[in-house]
């Protein structure tokens, strides 16, 4: 098909002069735009956004809103309004995001422009673009939209999370414009290459009474110090080694509270399907049975750059090196709703171990034979229930969790206490008969 074909069949559809159209996708052609693409941008120069014939906006029910909707009208209450500045066609642009509801629903929303809405407001938002974001709709924000105040407030059942204050455990990555109340339970000083250079950064964990998250602040705040209870206003959520991360910006407003923020210490108990269908805990305590000590536990040892372990003498990235010795347990732990690679450190391997990383050498080189080092945890392990306390992200390969706590389940004394009891009772119940 030649242009004057394209042209003449998108005039038609679109109800507009054939010249005109030519003479725009001619244009566009000549800035080396892909013919599908230039065709798109005509349609919607005159209103149209591919779907059909309609050319104004359709007026519609959050809860209405698919993928498949081109430009909608909504009239909303504006939820959360986070600021975040992001690099875009080389340009640094700070963009609005956040979350809008009405009776029917919410739907998240990416501005490229200032509309000057606040969380709270009631607003008629005109001829927004509707895209897809992790499968959902999102609206999309730009210059062809209009944004007016409503007339009345927008009844919606969502009005608790007006402003965004969330406890660290509602939070989920993705999450934009939130409010914390939380305590600083660790904070370091990192430098990283950033892209003006060396920059600063501070990284630790936050906690509150619901559980405890990473967080990294990426324009130091002077009061976010380790103990320091704070008000952490318009944070953002991404993912940060498979457990959401909380992220303040130079667009974070952090003040001081006058009352302490409490800080749970025990660890959020769940079953491993809850956590694994979860795609990641910061700080989760599972109890299960130890099925298998998996091979590469025990006595190993890493590249020296890069920290990965080797396989016979071989790092993968770099080659034929001398290994710095570690040790470590890969242990699968099942408790019947699913299983997880449970991963110990050298100090929790040492302990299962039941003695030093110079022992085990000792043992090893007595044995000649690193394995009696694994096979010895395996002995102690396998068949055994443990509580484990850390970190659990999933990948491709499977659900790890990285313990900070491991011990047998029943190591509790007022458990052992209880079950001691119960059994003395039973026994002297079925004498004294
Ligand atoms: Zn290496």
């Amino acid at each position: 098909m030649d242009i004057d074909h394209h042209a003449e069949e998108l005039a038609s559809a679109l109800g507009v002069d054939k010249a005109e159209v030519k003479a725009d996708l001619q244009n566009l052609l000549q800035y080396s735009v892909p013919l599908d693409e230039a065709k798109q941008s005509v349609r919607r120069k005159h209103g149209d956004s591919g779907g059909g014939s309609t050319s104004a906006p359709s007026t519609k029910d959050v809860g209405a809103i698919t993928t498949e909707d081109g430009n909608v009208t909504v009239t909303v209450r504006v939820l959360t309004v986070g600021q975040r500045s992001i690099y875009y066609q080389g340009e640094e642009q700070v963009i609005r995001e956040g979350e809008l509801a009405d009776a029917t629903g919410t739907i998240s929303y990416t501005s490229w422009e200032d509309f000057g809405f606040e969380a709270g407001d009631s607003v008629t938002i005109g001829n927004a673009g509707v895209r897809e974001w992790d499968g959902s709709p999102e609206l999309n924000l730009g210059n062809a939209t209009t944004v007016a105040i409503a007339s009345e407030t927008v009844e919606t059942p969502f009005d608790d999370r007006i402003g965004g204050e969330s406890s660290l455990s509602d939070l989920e990555p993705g999450d934009r414009g939130r409010t914390v109340d939380v305590r600083v339970v660790e904070v370091e000083a990192r430098t990283i290459d950033g892209r003006d250079g060396e920059t600063e950064i501070l990284s630790g964990v936050l906690g509150d009474a619901s559980g405890r998250l990473p967080f990294t602040d990426w324009e130091p705040h002077d009061v976010v110090r380790e103990g320091a209870d704070l008000r952490l206003e318009d944070v953002y959520v991404r993912e940060f080694r498979g457990v959401p991360s909380v992220n303040l910006s130079e667009f974070t407003t952090v003040s001081t509270r006058s009352e302490p923020v409490a800080v749970s210490d025990s660890a959020t108990r769940l079953s491993i399907r809850e956590a694994v269908a979860s795609g990641g805990v910061y700080d989760v305590e599972i109890v299960g049975n130890v099925l298998e000590v998996r091979d590469g536990s025990g006595l190993i040892e890493r590249c020296p750059d890069c920290g990965r372990v080797l396989q016979n003498g071989q790092c993968r990235s770099h080659g034929d090196v001398d290994g710095e010795d570690d040790m470590r347990v890969k242990a699968i732990v099942d408790d019947g709703t699913d299983a997880v690679t449970v991963v110990l450190d050298r100090e929790l391997t040492e302990a299962v171990y039941g003695g030093t990383m110079a022992e085990a050498r000792e043992q090893a080189r007595e044995a000649m034979d690193k394995e009696v080092v694994a096979d010895r945890i395996r002995d102690r392990l396998v068949g055994r229930e443990y509580r484990v306390r850390g970190n659990l992200s999933v990948d491709d390969y499977g659900a790890n969790l990285d313990a900070t706590e491991f011990a047998e389940a029943d190591d509790d004394p007022a458990v052992r206490a209880r079950d001691v009891l119960a059994h003395h009772d039973g026994g002297h119940g079925e004498a004294s008969i």
